[in-house]
């Protein structure tokens, strides 16, 4: 078996791993400014994706140019959140002024309408734990526990069992419990953005987070809380729910919402009912005549896109409740360095929408993330002692793996355009 790593080896995001140029697992991008894309051409046979992040499928509609056609293995919440996020690609470069053929009205917009729509003539989904064979392959997918439908990819051809670990969690979350599976493997590709940190435990932060609600609210203020559309708004509707706090949703994280509740993706939940209940608890706004306005004056929990203030509803929520040191904005996920979000974590100010604003109300943080940190990693990794492991999506990938050589394992990191062969 030959592994070619042809992007989020060394960094994080654009994953793309290509098996013997045959079988590729993920094609995701980047969205940093400029965005990136996975190196090199590829022509696969076909595909199979980990989960629906931008970082991992983003770029997939792209390998459905001219005649090609490769199958694309995955499962169905993966398939219905690669989709959301194609159109929204698409939607962002403005590609539908330019007619179904055009690229986005950008260069940085990797596909065309056509190839997006093509994605469901391709489309095969699994379930966990149900063995398929592609491409002379025998693959299966077990739980990893990081968003919805997420899962450690399992490749075996006959002689070399890789295991593609995607992201996982080693917490249970409201939405997807912990990943539990810890297949036989030969050599495993594993992720390792959190190799650095320890968290507290998930409840801890899930408590404190709502008493910091629960207190603005009884204050008489209004909660803004930025969230990722996919995973971290849904959790915060959960919680809000089973906390009895009256919330609205907007952005992205609405639709996604649904998404998750349709019957084929139900299963894939934790549990199905409280986020059907969650839904129910939650108003979904729909932005109409300045209803953003009046809601941001309202003694409430606004969830709301993006989670790093670069876009999204926030943008009018944000200045709205910014002046009051009443209100509040609980930043919930990692805030890449350069962005709003993370200026106003620093520095208590922020750039929005082209002007600078200083903010009085109380800003806070709270580390929702759906990947496991250093402790979450170790233990995973401590069934694969006797396994070569390769460690890739980090920032610190390199001093993760001598970590790990120094503690006994057989581990190294490559970076992209490396290649690494099976001994036999
Ligand atoms: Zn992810």
């Amino acid at each position: 078996m030959e592994l070619e790593f042809r992007g989020g080896a060394g960094e994080v995001g654009r994953s793309a791993l290509l098996i013997d140029e045959t079988l590729l697992v993920d094609f995701g991008m980047d969205s940093g400014n400029p965005p990136s894309f996975p190196v090199g051409d590829v022509d696969p046979e076909a595909i199979v994706v980990s989960h629906g992040h931008l970082d991992h499928v983003g770029s997939l509609p792209s390998l459905l140019s001219g005649d090609a056609r490769p199958e694309i293995h995955w499962t169905p919440p993966t398939r219905d959140l690669a989709m959301v996020l194609a159109r929204d690609t698409l939607k962002l470069h403005g590609v539908s002024s330019n007619g179904p053929t055009q690229r986005g009205g950008t260069y940085d917009c990797p596909f065309t309408e056509a190839e997006v729509a093509r994605v469901s003539q391709v489309s095969e989904t699994h379930g966990y734990r149900e063995p398929f064979e592609v491409a002379g392959y025998e693959v299966t997918f077990f739980d990893a526990g990081h968003i919805v439908g997420s899962a450690h990819v399992l490749i075996d051809d006959g002689e070399t069992r890789l295991l593609y670990t995607g992201d996982f969690q080693a917490e249970d979350q409201q939405l997807v419990e912990r990943t539990t599976a810890r297949p036989d493997a030969d050599i495993v590709v594993c992720e390792s953005t959190y190799s650095d940190t320890t968290r507290a435990p998930r409840g801890t932060i899930e408590d404190s987070f709502v008493e910091s609600v629960e207190g603005t609210i009884w204050e008489g203020g209004t909660v803004v809380v930025p969230a990722f559309a996919i995973g971290r708004t849904q959790e915060l509707l959960c919680l809000c729910e089973q906390h009895d706090l009256e919330c609205y949703v907007d952005g992205m994280g609405k639709r996604v919402t649904e998404l998750f509740l349709r019957e084929r993706n139900r299963e894939f939940l934790r549990d199905p009912d409280l986020l059907r209940r969650a839904k129910g608890n939650a108003r979904f706004v729909t932005g109409r005549d300045g209803q953003r306005k009046r809601i941001a004056e309202k003694n409430t929990v606004i969830v709301t896109t993006s989670g790093m203030l670069h876009g999204g509803p926030a943008m009018t929520y944000v200045p709205e409740v910014r002046s009051h040191p009443v209100n509040k904005i609980a930043m919930t996920g990692y805030q890449v360095e350069g962005t709003p979000g993370r200026d106003l974590l620093e520095t208590g100010s922020a750039e929005l929408d082209g002007r600078m604003m200083p903010v009085s109300a109380q800003v806070e943080a709270y580390d929702f993330s759906a990947h496991a940190d250093r402790g979450g990693v170790l233990e995973f990794l401590e069934s694969y002692r006797e396994t070569e492991v390769l460690v890739v999506h980090g920032d610190r990938c390199e001093a993760f793996a001598s970590e790990l050589a120094d503690s006994g394992f057989d581990a190294s990191a490559p970076v992209v355009g490396d290649t690494w062969t099976s001994a036999d």
